[in-house]
């Protein structure tokens, strides 16, 4: 069973096997999603992902716990674009220091910090390395948009032939909002929108490196969206969703079992 801290009573938890547990602390973003998703899309995806992974997943009693989730993130790269909430780099960064400091006051040795923003990577992978040294605990950084979380699943549906087809708004995002909150998208305002042309004389420099560059939305889209909304369905979200919760399920395994 994997339960919500917030429904868990302190007398119950002081008796948790807290060595062997890992607590997941969720952290997504209010942010504009183009001119046909909610701002709340990554906090949307998140929170519905979490909520089908504890509905469905089954672990011994009191070994996986998911804090309360952080709807804002760090999005200034999104500011300029009406309805985006961003705290800075430094403000999240105290924030999911302090909670982990009461995460680790009431026992608990190891944290996934569990994220669905992109602007929010860097600062992660940084915080991880800071809270390991501090506080001695295991931290891993869960992210899906600079890692291989996707491959296999996007191998199979993803249609969009641009490279940044899935990034912003895009294929997958516009996909599962269909899945989890249909009512939330305005279809008929659905573009499509990449980065593609502006790169397309250059070697080295894009938005995947191997020479990043620091970039605001603005620079690189008109729209808000980086992607190919318009290859979105509800029936790839679903597909989306279902292997997003096992492949989570099967992280979240191999982290109980891992060892450091
Ligand atoms: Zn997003």
């Amino acid at each position: 069973m994997v339960k919500y801290w917030k429904d868990i009573i302190s007398k119950d938890m002081e008796e948790m096997d807290k060595e062997n547990a890992v607590v997941l602390l969720p952290i997504s973003a209010i942010e504009q999603h183009g001119s046909h998703l909610p701002v709340g899309t990554d906090s949307i995806i998140l929170e519905a992902l979490l909520a089908e992974f504890v509905k469905e997943k089954d672990f011994e009693v009191g070994s996986v716990l998911v804090a309360p989730q952080l709807y804002v993130g760090k999005s200034n790269e999104h500011m300029g674009f009406c309805g985006t909430l961003t705290l800075t780099a430094k403000t999240l960064y105290s924030v999911i220091e302090e909670l982990t400091a009461s995460i680790v006051k009431s026992g608990f040795k190891r944290i996934i910090l569990t994220n669905s923003h992109g602007g929010n990577t860097d600062l992660l992978n940084l915080i991880a390395r800071d809270l390991r040294i501090t506080y001695g605990i295991a931290v891993y950084v869960f992210d899906w948009w600079f890692t291989n979380f996707w491959a296999d699943i996007l191998k199979e549906e993803k249609q969009s032939q641009s490279p940044y087809g899935v990034f912003h708004a895009c294929e997958l995002e516009t996909s599962l909002v269909l899945a989890i909150a249909p009512e939330t998208v305005n279809k008929d305002r659905i573009v499509d929108e990449t980065p593609d042309e502006m790169f397309q004389d250059e070697d080295y420099i894009s938005l995947f490196g191997p020479i990043n560059i620091g970039w605001k939305t603005k620079d690189v889209t008109k729209s808000g969206v980086i992607g190919t909304p318009s290859l979105a369905t509800a029936a790839k979200g679903e597909k989306f969703m279902s292997f997003a919760v096992d492949k989570l399920a099967a992280i979240v395994s191999e982290v109980l079992r891992f060892q450091y």
